[in-house]
């Protein structure tokens, strides 16, 4: 048997098969206010009424106690600390930065949960505990959506230090 024989009788191992699906999304009330509040240029977090942890974004209720929030919104600095980060080297719609680029888990100041997006740095940089500010698309650009941070950026402070976010790694 001949090797091209082989290959057309053994077992498939790969299938490219191109997929795609579109949704119809209802934002709901908490969804609702965090796109409006950020096409104003401000990011709300909820906070829990039984442990007051910020919840960022909010998605109405709390996951650890099955409470509501309730309409009472948090706003959050722009600013925050790298807690984890990692290396991309494969192309992804939608990312502004060219590859090699890093996607970090941020930990918005006054917020209790991780934000995942994307770092403009040198990679040799980055590093846990990296203080980092959301760099926003021009202003007449702003629409409800989350797309209107472009990626973060480092600033120029002290490093965070490791017990204040230690617990979110
Ligand atoms: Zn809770």
């Amino acid at each position: 048997m001949s090797a091209k024989e082989e290959q057309a009788s053994g077992p498939v191992m790969v299938l490219s098969c191109p997929i795609s699906l579109d949704y119809a999304y209802s934002a709901g009330q908490s969804a609702s206010r965090f796109l409006r509040a950020i096409a104003e240029g401000k990011l709300l977090g909820q906070r829990c009424p039984v442990d007051g942890r910020v919840y960022f974004p909010s998605r109405g209720s709390c996951p650890m106690h099955g409470v509501t929030f309730g309409d009472d919104a948090v706003e959050l600095s722009d600013k925050g600390t790298i807690v984890t980060f990692s290396i991309v080297r494969v192309p992804s719609q939608n990312i502004a930065l060219p590859l090699p680029y890093i996607t970090v888990n941020v930990l918005l100041d006054g917020a209790d949960t991780i934000l995942i997006h994307v770092l403009d740095a040198k990679l040799e940089d980055v590093h846990m505990g990296m203080r980092v500010q959301a760099v926003w698309k021009p202003r007449e650009e702003w629409t409800t959506s989350t797309a209107n941070i472009l990626y973060f950026r480092p600033i120029d402070e002290p490093d965070a230090k490791y017990e204040t976010y230690k617990e979110h790694i």
